[in-house]
């Protein structure tokens, strides 16, 4: 099987509590399985090039958001375009809140989104800091570190990731965090989110990889010390 090649959209401006740790866990868990990946980082005034895998994107603070916002809507035709054949996206936080609609910054600017997501975000006068902890019926219960003063309402019927089961998640009130729409995942979910939810990253790998060879089976790994501190984090967080 051919490489798999990762996108990883502004990588300069938009990582943040170790969003980059995501781009690591997908490599080294395809390459424990014998899957060869090729990284391919891209930034403001960047072309994109020819077919991608997985897309990334990582946070920002609002002045990352306002710098990337533009140039990211001269990609959002292709971004759409992948997410429509089925490949597996992972936007964290601040790019969470670009794939929508809009985001309106703490500073009252509405940066337009690419609309991947039906979704909108507003700064509120909150900040939302800490563990979060989060049940999907597929991925069980998954943790990250929040720290946003965003607050996401979901539209039109769209799926959460997950059901709020400590800490903030969309909004101040929220029961649901994040987004799930196909193979496309956002989240609020930093620290960085894939090494503690192997379940996730696997989710994002077999998709990338069906994408290619559909019948590929992606064999299992010892997942025991990811488990250990997915639940040591689950226990600490009150
Ligand atoms: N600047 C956005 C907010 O505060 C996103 C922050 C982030 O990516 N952690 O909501």
């Amino acid at each position: 099987m051919r490489a798999i090649k990762i996108l990883h959209l502004y990588p300069d401006r938009m990582n943040i509590y170790g969003d980059f740790g995501n781009i690591i866990t997908l490599q080294k868990r395809m390459e424990w399985r014998g899957i060869k990946s090729t990284y391919h980082p891209v930034s403001i005034g960047d072309d994109l090039k020819g077919e991608y895998d997985i897309i990334f994107m990582g946070g920002g603070q609002d002045r990352g958001q306002q710098l990337v916002a533009k140039d990211l809507l001269l990609k959002s035709d292709i971004i759409h375009d992948h997410a429509r054949r089925g490949t597996p996206i992972l936007a964290i936080c601040g790019a969470y809140q670009l794939f929508g609609k809009y985001f309106v910054t703490s500073e009252g600017e509405k940066l337009p989104g690419i609309g991947l997501f039906d979704l909108v975000t507003r700064a509120s006068d909150q900040r939302m800091i800490g563990n979060l902890v989060v049940q999907n019926d597929v991925f069980g219960e998954m943790v990250g570190f929040e720290n946003h003063s965003g607050e996401t309402e979901l539209l039109d019927g769209s799926l959460a990731l997950g059901k709020v089961l400590k800490g903030f998640g969309n909004t101040s009130q929220s029961i649901g965090e994040g987004i799930i729409q196909g193979n496309s995942i956002g989240t609020y979910m930093h620290g960085s989110f894939l090494p503690k939810n192997p379940k996730v990253a696997d989710f994002l790998i077999e998709k990338a990889v069906h994408k290619i060879e559909p019948n590929f089976v992606l064999k299992n790994l010892d997942d025991s010390l990811e488990n250990k501190t997915l639940q040591s984090i689950i226990n600490l967080t009150n």
